[in-house]
């Protein structure tokens, strides 16, 4: 089978650390795999190396910032490269001016168009492994260009269309997928496997696995993507089509986020025009609302409850009140002591009773549901941050995800 594998920067992060990755390729190259290396920079090589351009200059230009950054991709694939030889494994280093990767956009946020992997497939055909600067590209006019920050995976994504290959592997310090953060129920549980869209659901809650992007990609292509641990052997867990998941479960992860506060706007006149005249201001503000409730009118007037990034609650209220002024007397109240959860399941889209499950959970752990908004395959409600541990736990627990699924 043709690989592509990733490696993130602390798998890189030290020569030791590279010596032991390119064990790890040599072992997989000789268990009769064709092998593609792609590679993030060393540590927190990006970080430093952005505040070495932010001391000379505040706000570095774009091209040049990008002309930097890319550097740390190149010195991590060239050193793997030099300890894949020292192994006696042969291996060639390559940039995205080489390939080339083709990108398109801004600086610092380009996107990939198209890779050459003419070079690569002439060494996979000869048994080199090609390790990649992965998060770089060439724009149109050959500069060097930078594809948004932990973007390596998404560079490994588009080789692994591009070349065709069986799987794409991204080696990182988890060893999986789990139903939950583990950090909040140590009873959480790897996942086999998971879709698409249901790791796009999770993910997109604040679950940091993968870069959302690359799982995009990877759908988009029918790439099959692998996450696996570089420290520790083991399946990882396998991000597929949903056709090639087996039985879709009925819930397979439960993901939250504390970032969420939200904004209720009282006793606005029920008419048309009014959502607009109250969120249009925060639109422009480039402020992004997350769940949006308008609740049942009485006497002519009608709640309207919205969440944001925590990091915008301040400013969102403060326009939220400017708007509520001009729409008559509102009230506008704030609450930034709030959280997200999320139940997500594929099997939600052909069985009913996932939302009667959750109610009655929360319900009997005492729990009040502020806000619910649903998806296909996902159902979120807000709760009060103190309340967020425990609803995630026993919801762990109500759809037994902690117990492995029946073979
Ligand atoms: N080195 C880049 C970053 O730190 C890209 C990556 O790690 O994927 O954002
Ligand atoms: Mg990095």
């Amino acid at each position: 089978m043709l690989i592509v594998r990733k490696y993130g920067g602390t798998s890189v992060g030290s020569r030791a650390r590279i010596e032991a990755v390119a064990r790890q390729v040599v072992e997989l190259h000789g268990a009769g795999h064709a092998v593609a290396v792609v590679v993030s920079a060393m540590g927190d090589t990006t970080d430093r190396l952005l505040d070495l351009a932010r001391e000379l200059d505040a706000e570095p230009d774009a091209r040049e910032l990008d002309a930097l950054l890319a550097t740390g991709e190149m010195v991590s694939a060239a050193l793997l490269a030099l300890a894949l030889r020292r192994l006696g494994q042969a291996a060639r280093s390559w940039n995205a001016l080489q390939l080339p990767i083709e990108t398109s956009g801004r600086p610092g946020r380009a996107r990939i168009e198209r890779i050459d992997v003419t070079g690569l497939r002439e060494d996979l055909a000869l048994g080199v492994v090609p390790v990649v600067a992965g998060f770089q590209g060439r724009a149109a006019n050959g500069d060097l260009t930078t594809i948004g920050r932990g973007g390596s995976d998404t560079t490994a994504v588009a080789l692994a269309a591009a070349l065709g290959a069986g799987e794409c592997q991204i080696l990182t310090d988890v060893d999986g997928v789990y139903t939950t953060d583990p950090r909040m129920e140590p009873r959480a549980r790897r996942l086999e496997r998971i879709s698409f869209e249901e790791m796009l659901e999770l993910a997109g809650q604040g679950s940091r696995v993968l870069h959302l992007r690359s799982v995009e990609c990877a759908a988009r292509h029918g790439v099959r993507l692998r996450v696996l641990s570089s420290f520790a052997p083991g399946p990882g867990t396998l991000i597929c089509a949903e056709e090639d998941t087996m039985e879709a479960p009925l819930v397979s992860g439960i993901a939250f986020n504390r970032d969420e506060a939200a904004i209720t706007v009282a006793d606005v006149p029920d008419r048309p025009g009014t959502a607009h005249a109250l969120l249009a201001p925060l639109a422009a503000a480039g402020i992004e609302l997350d769940m949006i409730v308008v609740n049942a009118p009485r006497g002519g007037r009608v709640d309207l409850t919205f969440t944001v990034h925590r990091d915008d609650y301040q400013a969102a209220l403060g326009l939220a009140r400017t708007a509520a002024a001009g729409c008559g007397p509102a009230r506008v109240e704030g609450d930034a002591g709030v959280a997200k959860l999320a139940v997500v399941g594929s099997g939600m889209r052909s069985h009913a009773g996932v939302a009667a499950t959750l109610f009655a959970t929360l319900a009997a752990q005492g729990i009040n549901i502020r806000l619910v908004s649903t998806s296909e395959i996902k159902i979120s409600v807000l709760v009060g941050e103190a309340d967020l541990e425990r609803a995630v736990r026993a919801l762990h627990a109500a759809f037994a995800l902690g117990e492995s699924a029946p073979a």
